[in-house]
């Protein structure tokens, strides 16, 4: 169990950090992390928590944040993890669904008043019997009350407990519709955070920069199961992604890997004061969550001194990385590809129709199966169904290729696959493209209805100077002779950002309604 990992960790690595703050600069060695963990355990079993009662964490990084993931791990509740974007109508819907009774949360950040938003939901979720709000008397209450809790009593919990119990519920992004609970277990997410930190070569000498959301999988999972998995610290560098506080995170406290959804490394790379970041401690990294630009990861590499940086592909129902790249592996693999097959994890590519596997070099929908798939969608079974196979292959929803070589290359999402004139054409091989254009700091590229041909290709384009120009004409230019003629956009849009989920992803649907406006 997660539990009893974080307690070889604390004995082996006692004296090493384990989580850093930076806002705030505390940090903890594992002995006092391990501590803390024990007090908040103690003070959520003596609110009554019992094995299987779902508490809700609705909060912004911190280090809090963490400990609640350990404790609530440590005593066999099931953690629900709430997108700290949401408002009152999707926070009521998430705690109604998943039945949260104590739910931990941020009283405010930014323009987020978290504590009045939880008041106003209050009274239409029954269930919900005490929420503990983090920096606040609430919270020093919790820990005071757990003092009550005797050893015996959080053994006796401990000694009840399965790796096969479910210890999570992981909202998926919300990229392509509304958002799926999935529910996993210790097995799952150990497990896939330990190989994860293996791959990437992580020792207690690593010192891991997590400036993506914990509540999403690749903080709490690729962050901090990797990290403590293998005795490394974990160091937050601000309560939301920040360029620049992530920067002086990695420069001031040493950091040896470097986490980022690819807008966040463009945010990074685009600072104006970028060359002046000391980031010679960075060795690797990950980027993952969307379609990784090339011309990002070749920067990535060459300016960040991140030689080592990996791609992982995967999906919150995966606990999440199914592929990743390797330590060694050449820069067309570590560019090209999302890596292969994590170890005890199977991939398959399918033909959408018929399920059988293509040859190897041919688009199909991309399946994978083992320890990792989840336990399913929290009480929605006919979702689970349709998701996972008898035969337990997860059907991923993403068209991928592997090679001889057993490399997976994501082609794109089947649902954001353009259809113009019945040709099928990949988003993402063009916004490859055009992300090598001089002018052009990011695009995506998204089907527009078309009388003619059904759809119509638009690139919606982030300029690099904000105050620049780019035409239409001088797009259509730069893409002759490289790309087919089908796939040359017809219309241009300039933007100045794209509408986003918290996990950093470029939320298409709405980006589509945004950008279509006005075209047809
Ligand atoms: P929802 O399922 O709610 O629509 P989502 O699929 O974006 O949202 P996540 O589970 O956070 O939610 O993301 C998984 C998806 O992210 C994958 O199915 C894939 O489409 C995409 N993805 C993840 N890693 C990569 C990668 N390295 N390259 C390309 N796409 C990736
Ligand atoms: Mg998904």
């Amino acid at each position: 169990t997660i539990g009893a990992d974080l307690a070889r960790a604390v004995e082996r690595f006692g004296d090493r950090e384990a989580l850093v703050d930076v806002p705030s600069g505390r940090r903890w060695t594992y002995a006092e992390f391990g501590r803390a963990v024990d007090q908040v355990a103690r003070g959520l079993l003596a609110k009554g928590v019992a094995k299987g009662d779902r508490v809700g964490i609705w909060a912004v990084n911190c280090p809090e944040w963490m400990m609640v993931q350990y404790a609530t791990a440590r005593i066999g509740a099931v953690m629900v993890n709430i997108n700290p974007a949401y408002r009152v109508h999707e926070l009521g819907h998430v705690l109604r669904q998943s039945g949260v009774s104590v739910l931990v949360a941020s009283v405010e950040h930014k323009t987020s008043d978290y504590r009045r938003m939880v008041e106003q939901v209050r009274a239409s979720v029954p269930a919900l019997r005490d929420v503990v709000y983090i920096a606040d008397p609430t919270w020093a209450g919790l820990i005071a009350f757990g003092e009550r809790v005797t050893d015996e009593r959080l053994a006796d919990r401990e000694a009840r407990l399965s790796c096969d119990d479910p210890v999570n519920i992981q909202y998926t992004s919300g990229t392509t519709g509304f958002a799926k609970g999935a529910t996993l277990s210790h097995r799952n997410i150990l497990n896939n955070g330990y190989f994860v930190g293996e791959l990437l070569g992580y020792t207690e000498d690593d010192r891991v920069v997590v400036p993506v959301p914990l509540y999403h999988c690749f903080g709490m999972v690729m962050g901090n199961l990797a990290a403590t998995s293998h005795g490394a610290c974990v160091i937050l560098p601000a309560p939301s992604f920040d360029p620049t506080a992530t920067l002086h995170a990695v420069e001031r406290e040493r950091g040896t890997s470097l986490y980022g959804v690819p807008t966040m490394f463009i945010a990074e790379l685009n600072l104006p004061d970028f060359a002046t970041y000391d980031l010679s401690s960075l060795r690797t990294g990950i980027m993952a969550g969307s379609p990784c630009p090339e011309e990002i990861m070749k920067r990535v590499v060459a300016e960040m001194h991140m030689a080592e940086v990996a791609i992982c592909y995967g999906m919150t129902e995966t606990s999440p990385v199914a592929t990743q790249t390797r330590r060694d592996d050449d820069l067309a693999r570590r560019t090209g590809t999302v890596g292969r097959v994590l170890p005890h994890i199977e991939v398959k590519v399918v033909d959408q129709d018929t399920g059988k596997t293509v040859e190897r070099g041919e688009p199909g929908e991309l399946c994978t199966r083992g320890y990792s798939v989840m336990l399913g969608y929290w009480q929605e079974p006919g979702l689970t169904a349709e998701a996972v196979d008898a035969e337990g292959w997860m059907h991923t929803g993403d068209l991928a290729t592997m090679g001889e070589d057993g490399y997976v290359r994501i082609v794109g999402r089947i649902k954001d696959m353009i259809i113009r004139g019945g040709e099928n054409v990949y988003p993402r091989e063009i916004e490859e493209f055009l992300h090598a254009h001089p002018k052009i700091a990011d695009v995506q590229v998204i089907g527009v209805p078309d009388e003619k041909y059904g759809e119509e290709i638009m690139a919606c384009v982030i300029l690099r100077d904000p105050a620049g120009h780019l035409s239409r004409d001088e797009l259509a230019r730069y893409c002759r002779g490289s790309l087919a003629h089908y796939k040359v956009p017809r219309y241009l849009r300039i933007m100045e950002s794209f509408p986003m989920t918290v996990s950093g992803k470029v939320r298409k649907v709405e980006l589509r309604e945004q950008a279509t406006a006005g075209v047809a």
